[in-house]
């Protein structure tokens, strides 16, 4: 077993793991059986608005995730959220591809067990320094807080949201995460419970007072990345303000949020 976040890097170098299992278990929503999966631990991110980070991702772990979604069984990784597809939503992940290829490599055995390939008590000192998103699929919560508060303890960055927000069982969650907002009402109730809000707003629909720009957004001229940004980490981020963003990608012109 792997006693060290040195070792864990080689072995992640030399190909014998493409990521990390963070957590296997119940759904912290529903109890179904979930997995939550680390990658990009030691090469970039290619994605273009968050910069190089950390991404996890969060699955059934007894069905794929196309499956999961025309079932509607992903309701146990992403709760009741409006932007699912069973919802009728415009969530913008493309689970077809990135979120298919890493559950394709879960089935594989690709990635780190914790408490078998590896003592979890490395977690911190693994993601020492890097940028850390907190559900690049899934809703954070579907897994336990202490887990994330492991991964993200001695992180440089963390990105994280959550549409769970309304859920008091979900209450630590503020501390690393920004509460989605679809609506100014969201806005209102969510900054009440004491969240940080990233709310998606119609194109051309007004800023609220507090509300800053996402700086990596179309509209604010893509000016930098997650990364660099450090914004949405909720309360442990430096940044106070909340943020807001237009509704972008495929599905932005269904986007009905005021
Ligand atoms: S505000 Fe910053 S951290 Fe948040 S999504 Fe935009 S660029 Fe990323």
């Amino acid at each position: 077993m792997i006693k060290s976040a040195a070792d864990m890097i080689k072995a992640l170098r030399k190909g014998t793991f493409t990521g990390v299992i963070l957590y296997r278990g119940p759904s912290m929503l529903d109890g179904a059986p979930i997995v939550v999966i680390a990658n990009r631990i030691t090469d970039a991110s290619t994605n273009s608005k968050t910069g190089a980070m950390v991404q996890t991702f969060i699955v059934r772990a007894d069905a794929d995730p196309m499956r999961a979604l025309r079932e509607g069984l992903d309701s146990s990784v992403c709760g009741a959220c409006m932007h699912r597809p069973a919802n009728n939503g415009t969530c913008y992940v493309n689970v077809g591809r990135s979120v298919a290829s890493v559950y394709g490599a879960l089935t594989r055995g690709r990635y780190a067990e914790p408490g078998v390939d590896y003592d979890t008590r490395i977690l911190p000192d693994l993601f020492a320094g890097l940028a850390f998103r907190m559900g690049t699929y899934g809703d954070p919560t579907a897994a336990p807080f202490q887990i994330w508060r492991a991964c993200t303890l001695n992180a440089a960055a963390i990105n994280g949201y959550s549409h769970q927000w309304r859920d008091k069982r979900f209450a630590a969650f503020k501390l690393l995460c920004m509460a989605s907002a679809d609506s100014t009402a969201d806005h209102a109730d969510a900054h009440a419970m004491g969240w940080r809000t990233f709310r998606v707003k119609a194109i051309g629909a007004p800023s609220l007072q507090g509300e800053v720009t996402c700086p990596a957004s179309k509209e604010a001229g893509q000016k930098t990345v997650c990364a660099d940004c450090l914004a949405c980490g909720g309360q442990s981020a430096k940044a106070r303000a909340s943020i807001v963003i237009e509704a972008h990608g495929a599905t932005a012109k269904r986007f009905v949020g005021v």
